[in-house]
């Protein structure tokens, strides 16, 4: 018999964040997954860290304002077990306000918008200038990996997580390779839990012409467009992303690649012979109410979820980590979770 503190089935940025800090407050951690760690969403998005997207849910924003404040101090640790640093790419961002909100005094003016990007051609749209940070979720990925490979939390990789059960104070874990007990369970299987849903996105990733030195991050409603530094300059940008009910398939359709190259081009016209890099297509897990599932599983003694993150993972994973750790031990999370129950939909 194997017993652990936690038990936590999935290996994207949310199961390890959590593991992390688990590990960090003394627990003995046993992360079970399925395929390879960091194989799925958490790999597959764009890695801005958009707390002010006028997109999210006003309930997501204590949630994405704890983890901003959180980024640093998490961003340290990786680097410190890891000894990877994990760069930030971009600092601000150019946001379209979708149609229907009202005008703010923080509208820039074509003049002020010509200063910051003289490249875009904004048409009818509103544009505010964000202070925003991204990054890049696979640099970010290669750094978590190797941070949780530093400590002693085991991580068992193909291993799928089968059921989990009550019995006493501990929780049975059923796998495909035999049983695990511990004291908890979390699931973190992110678009692959019974709580959610997938939604799948498509982007691409093209090579910046040299007309377009671009450092801002650019999003409207329906578009976004994200550099990538590899260097001093940017020499990369990412294009996405489709928002699809397509169940668990990751196929990548040309056509829609080259509807988002279009729409990135009416906004950035350099962009129409920029050199298509890579493609690819990702599951975002979703919930009804767009906001993610942290907190106990009613009805089931020591069963714990945090899945759900839908198109804010990576911005979210720091203060998920927290608030879901505090749970874990018995402290008061930082924020009120209210807004995130399961219960809510469970
Ligand atoms: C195209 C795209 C763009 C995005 N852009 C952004 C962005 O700019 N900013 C941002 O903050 N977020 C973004 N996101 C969202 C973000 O990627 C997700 O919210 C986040 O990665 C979810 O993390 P996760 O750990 O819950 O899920 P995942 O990374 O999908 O991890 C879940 C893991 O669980 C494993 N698993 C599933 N079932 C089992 C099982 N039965 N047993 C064991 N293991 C199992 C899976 O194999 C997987 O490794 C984007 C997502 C997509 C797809």
């Amino acid at each position: 018999m194997q017993h652990s503190d936690i038990c936590i089935a999935g290996a994207g940025i949310i199961g390890l964040s959590l593991a992390l800090e688990l590990h960090h407050r003394g627990a003995r951690i046993t992360v079970l997954e399925q395929a390879m760690p960091l194989g799925e969403a958490s790999t597959a998005a764009a890695g801005m860290l958009a707390a002010a997207d006028p997109d999210n849910p006003p309930a997501l924003r204590p949630l994405s304002d704890l983890s901003i404040s959180l980024y640093p101090s998490y961003l340290t640790r990786l680097r410190d077990l890891s000894g990877l640093e994990v760069p930030l790419h971009t600092s601000r961002a150019l946001q379209a306000l979708p149609e229907h909100m009202a005008e703010t005094s923080a509208v820039l003016s074509a003049d002020a918008l010509r200063q910051i990007l003289p490249q875009l051609t904004p048409g009818n749209r509103r544009f505010v200038l964000l202070d925003e940070h991204s990054l890049d979720p696979r640099q970010l990925a290669t750094a978590l990996l190797a941070a949780v490979r530093a400590t002693t939390i085991e991580l068992r990789t193909q291993t799928k997580f089968l059921s989990a059960k009550s019995s006493g104070d501990a929780v049975e874990i059923q796998t495909a390779a035999g049983t695990v007990h511990a004291s908890q369970f979390v699931d973190c299987t992110g678009a692959w839990s019974t709580q959610t849903a997938p939604k799948k996105g498509q982007m691409l990733a093209v090579a910046l012409p040299a007309s377009l030195p671009l450092a801002t991050v650019v999003r409207t409603p329906d578009i976004y467009i994200v550099p990538r530094a590899a260097g001093p300059k940017p020499t990369r940008a990412i294009i996405g992303a489709t928002v699809e009910d397509a169940g668990f398939d990751k196929t990548v359709h040309p056509a829609d690649i080259a509807r988002l190259k279009a729409q990135a081009t009416s906004l950035l016209p350099q962009l129409a012979d920029a050199t298509l890099l890579e493609s690819w297509a990702g599951l975002r897990p979703v919930t009804a109410d767009h906001l993610p599932l942290l907190g106990a599983t009613p009805s089931r003694t020591n069963h714990f979820i945090a899945a759900g993150h839908y198109r804010n993972g990576i911005l979210l994973a720091p203060a998920t980590a927290h608030v879901m750790a505090q749970l874990l031990t018995g402290e008061t999370p930082a924020i009120s979770l209210s807004p995130y129950s399961p219960s809510r939909v469970l």
